[in-house]
């Protein structure tokens, strides 16, 4: 067994959209342990997506076993992890009792689209318009804020908890260091800003709760009435507590980021005007702007990039709701290959997609559309279509939604990228990379090792517990051995494409509306 004094590692829970991990990081920011489980998707009802939010919990008590059973057994001592870091699906939308620790329903995943009549009529409420300058976000289904509102107005439960003023509110982190603190008898209830600032309740610049959008949703039910959890900085060496049960009992918490932020650190994009794409569930495109926010005029989000000493730095972002869920909509659902990279290898038998543009609006459209009724929609079938081309149009959805995001972005920031850092599950996708580079434009960076969104967090505990003590310490993390598709296309192959795509989601607009 190596002696822990001379070994240091941080560990990393990664609470994603279809499954969690634990990773264990060394000070270079390899990973040496790794275990990963996946938890159930619950969807009730069309547009509805629910997890479990006790299965969360124990999915994540699992994988923490799990790694460090690998970790022991290669010769390491657990005394040599330093700290714990957390991130984790944003959005997705808890309500419990706070007197008994009990979720009141399941977790409202942030893909879910029931709230579409209540985003309409929030939209068209006075005021509504002058919110996203407060909070960064516009008013849709994909913030927590419609989650809470529709669970206070449908969940018996969660009415007579709020009646009774016990209704604790929170994103998944806020869930997840309450529960792994022991619940209500150490009650830690605290989320970081990045977090927080997907709820649309948090004022963007002081990264406090905001009066006036708090009084603008409260016109049903009194918000304050509700508990949220103290806004506190993604790195901190008390405020999230420590693990209360299992082989880390006794082990800080010390860092959180919401899964797209921590993926920009991970990937290092410190400097403003560096950006990373992440190829997940859905697909995030972070664009670290600075100091101080921008309030996107052309359907980006405004967010908190990290919060790490009390000076936040933002990101502009663009959201896409469906990225390799589409690839696992192909499987599950239509009887493709059950493998993702099946699906990639199906998209390679043929050349092109044949005239074929599949707008994967399962949850409407995000940015920079935000069209909540727009729905999957396939143009260009002809007997000469095959499955090869479905996939093909698939994987290529994420790309033209990139390229709008990325054309937006140029405008909002001024600034036109010239490489872009990938990384997520499909990113393992060639094909789909070098698509992605063909219609941007520029080279796709990938990155070996992968796992950024958890190297995020643990960077942020490490900050924390003083492993690393700034970002110069992390200048030769993972940049060995990335991968660079340089674009191939033409330029006007590349645009009569992305001209197709654009009229496709034009056309997808406003189906069983
Ligand atoms: P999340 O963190 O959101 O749960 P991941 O980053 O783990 O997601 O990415 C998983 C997604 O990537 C899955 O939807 C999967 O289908 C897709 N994926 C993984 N490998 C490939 C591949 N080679 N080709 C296409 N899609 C892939």
């Amino acid at each position: 067994k190596v002696d822990p004094s001379t070994e240091t590692f941080v560990g990393s829970i990664d609470q994603g959209t279809t499954s969690s991990r634990f990773l264990i990081f060394d000070t270079k920011g390899e990973p040496v342990a790794v275990h990963q489980g996946e938890f159930s998707q619950i969807y009730p009802n069309p547009g509805w997506h629910e997890h479990d939010p006790e299965e969360i919990v124990k999915s994540v008590e699992n994988c923490i076993e799990g790694a460090l059973k690998i970790f022991e057994k290669d010769g390491h001592s657990k005394e040599s992890i330093k700290a714990v870091g957390i991130t984790n699906q944003r959005e997705t939308t808890v309500c419990w009792d706070n007197k008994t620790g009990k979720a009141l329903y399941n977790a409202i995943v942030w893909t879910d689209t029931r709230t579409a009549a209540l985003a309409r009529e929030l939209k068209a409420r006075d005021g509504s318009d002058k919110l996203q300058d407060i909070c960064g976000l516009p008013i849709s289904t994909y913030p927590s804020v419609t989650k809470l509102l529709w669970l206070l107005r449908n969940v018996e439960k969660v009415k007579e908890a709020y009646e009774a003023g016990n209704l604790a509110f929170g994103t998944i982190d806020a869930w997840l260091t309450f529960k792994l603190n022991g619940g209500p008898d150490k009650n830690i209830f605290v989320s970081d800003a990045t977090n927080s600032s997907r709820t649309m309740f948090m004022d963007i610049r002081t990264l406090k709760y905001s009066d006036e959008v708090l009084d603008f949703f409260s016109y049903e039910f009194d918000l304050r009435k509700v508990h949220m959890p103290e806004i506190v900085r993604s790195a901190d060496t008390k405020a999230y507590g420590q693990l209360t049960s299992g082989s880390l009992q006794g082990w800080p918490i010390m860092g959180c980021l919401g899964d797209q932020s921590s993926a920009l650190v991970g990937q290092k994009g410190y400097e403003p005007g560096s950006a990373k794409n992440t190829y997940g569930t859905g697909c995030f495109l972070l664009y670290n702007v600075g100091d101080k926010p921008v309030i996107s005029k052309h359907g980006l989000l405004a967010t908190v990039a990290y919060n790490f000493d009390g000076k936040p730095i933002y990101a502009l972002e663009g959201s896409i709701a469906v990225a390799g869920s589409g690839v696992k909509f192909l499987m599950n659902n239509l009887g493709f290959s059950q493998a993702s990279h099946k699906i990639t290898e199906l998209a390679e038998t043929v050349q092109d997609n044949g005239g074929l543009v599949f707008v994967t609006a399962f949850s409407g459209l995000f940015a920079p559309y935000w069209i909540d009724d727009a729905h999957g929609t396939m143009f260009g079938i002809t007997h000469h279509t095959e499955r090869g081309h479905i996939a093909r149009a698939t994987l290529e959805a994420v790309c033209f939604q990139t390229k709008a995001i990325l054309d937006a972005m140029e405008k909002d920031s001024g600034h036109k990228l010239t490489e872009l850092a990938v990384d997520g599950g499909m990113s393992n996708s060639a094909l789909c990379m070098q698509t992605q580079a063909d219609l941007v434009g520029i080279p796709i960076i990938r990155p070996k090792m992968r796992e950024t969104t958890a190297l995020g967090a643990a960077i942020a505990a490490g900050f924390a517990a003083g492993v690393w003590k700034d970002f110069d310490e992390l200048k030769e993390v993972n940049t060995a051995g990335q991968t660079i598709f340089e674009p191939k296309m033409d330029d006007a192959s590349s645009k009569k494409m992305f001209k197709r795509w654009e009229r496709a989601v034009q056309m997808s607009k406003g189906w069983l509306a």
